[in-house]
This record gives structure tokens, C-alpha cells and sequence, in this order.
């Protein structure tokens, strides 16, 4: 069983982070548990309750599940009360805002009703699809080629508010390397040869003066402060700096 909604049909995976958003919002804590089964699982797991042990589980044989089509995921709670306490009718509620993004909800079946399924239905159920297409990669060829939904995030970081795309999947935010190396103020940079992509701290060497003595000393830019390097200032100070007991010091030369 796969938990990974990249293997679904590219539609459902733009709703599954809203829907998931949602859910939170409503303090609704939801884990997407099995979305695409291959042939082998779907009767694996036709078989549970059947010729093997175990509860009944599914009701079809591959390839006449939802699941089996990339248009289905099954969830649960993840909130540590229990991934299938439905004490407080989570699964109901869950269900309801799966149909606000245009899901159907396993809830609704009857008689077999499936509270932890939703499945997008837009192309047909797996009936359809399987006499329309016969196999997957058939269906798979329809599939267009976005694959993410990109939502705008704020950060804050010293007093700078920016706004970064982000893509957010199974509730951790993705952000590309040149928006966090802007946020961090560090420098981006990729070694074609080594394919590595470096980051670094953006670093200048100012011209300072004593008195009329001109050193120069290096510095990194941040929010329009610089920072110098508190060796490079001492040693121009005529001060020796070491550290010691964890402590830095300072003392003057003369
Ligand atoms: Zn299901």
C-alpha cells in the first residue's frame, strides 16, 4: 500500500493539500494512509476476511476499485486519539469537506458505506475507466502534466515579512532554494561540474577608516546593517582577541 499521493491522478493531488488545509483549520487532523494499489495489493487485500484472516476491507477485485486508478485515498486520524476513533463523528466531518472540494465520500455508500475513502470521480468511477481505457497507464496518458498546487506562504524572519510560493504536502512547505537563500540572505550559487548547489553567506570586504588610516574588512549585509568580522575590527583596533572559558576576549596590544 502506497501513502504517496504523487501517484495520483495530478487533479486530486492539487486538492489534497486544500482539503487538508481545510481540515486543519476545522481542527480536523488527517492522515492520508493508502492511495494507489497495484493489482497484487487490490486482491491481497480482497482476499483479508475472505480467504485470509482479518476484517473485510474492500468489496472489489483489481481492477474495479477506485484505488486502482489513481482517483482514491484512504485517510484516518492523526491527532493521537486513535487513528479510527470516530467517537466525535470525525469521519463524517472529514467527509463533508472532501465533497466541499468536489470529492465523493465513502461514508455516503450504502450498504457498504467506506468512512475513510474519498475518491474524485470526475472521469467515471473504475468501472468506467476500465471499459474506456482497460488499463492504468492507458488512463495515465490523459493525466495532465502539473503535478503540484503552489500556495502563497508569509515568513518573517528579522523584521522583513516576504511572501514565498510554496508547495505544501502532507503538511511540511517546500520552498525552492533561491527563496530560502533570498529569506537567509545567503548567495546561491550551482557547480555544474560537481552538480551541488551551493549557499553562502553573502560576504563584502568595506573600506573602514582609523582616523585617516584606511583597512579594509569584511563584512556581510543583512536588513541594511553590516557585520563585520570582530577579528578583522580588533586586530585593525591594535587589540588581541582569543578566546577562552568560552568566553571571547579582548585586550589591547599596548
Ligand atoms: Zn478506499
Amino acid at each position: 500500500m502506497s501513502r504517496d499521493i504523487k501517484l495520483l491522478h495530478p487533479e486530486l493531488q492539487k486538492i489534497i493539500p486544500r482539503f487538508l488545509e481545510d481540515c486543519k483549520k476545522n481542527g480536523l487532523i488527517v492522515k492520508i494512509t493508502d492511495t494507489l494499489r497495484d493489482e497484487a495489493t487490490q486482491n491481497d487485500l480482497y482476499a483479508q476476511g475472505r480467504e485470509e484472516e482479518g476484517n473485510i476491507v474492500t468489496w472489489v477485485k483489481y481492477p474495479f476499485s477506485s484505488h486502482n486508478w489513481g482517483i482514491a485515498f484512504d485517510f484516518c486520524r492523526d491527532d493521537g486519539k486513535g487513528a479510527f476513533n470516530d467517537s466525535d463523528n470525525f469521519f463524517y466531518k472529514v467527509g463533508q469537506i472532501g465533497k466541499k472540494y468536489g470529492l465523493e465520500w465513502g461514508g455516503d455508500w450504502r450498504p457498504n458505506s467506506d468512512k475513510p475513502h474519498l475518491e474524485y470521480l470526475k472521469y467515471g468511477d473504475a468501472k468506467k475507466l476500465y471499459n474506456k481505457y482497460k488499463t492504468l497507464d492507458n488512463f495515465k496518458k490523459t493525466w495532465g502534466k502539473d503535478k503540484y498546487m503552489f500556495v502563497d506562504r508569509k515568513f518573517k524572519t528579522r523584521d522583513k515579512i516576504e511572501t514565498f510560493k510554496v508547495i505544501n504536502e502532507e503538511g511540511e512547505n517546500y520552498i525552492s532554494i533561491r527563496d530560502i537563500a533570498n529569506l537567509l540572505n545567503l548567495k546561491v550559487s550551482y557547480e555544474n561540474n560537481t552538480k551541488i548547489t551551493i549557499l553562502e553567506m553573502i560576504e563584502n570586504k568595506i573600506d573602514l577608516y582609523l582616523d585617516t588610516k584606511e583597512i579594509k574588512i569584511s563584512s556581510i549585509n543583512s536588513d541594511g546593517y553590516n557585520f563585520v568580522k570582530l577579528r578583522e575590527l580588533c586586530e585593525a583596533l591594535g587589540y588581541n582577541i582569543y578566546f577562552e572559558n568560552n568566553k571571547i576576549k579582548i585586550k589591547n596590544n599596548n
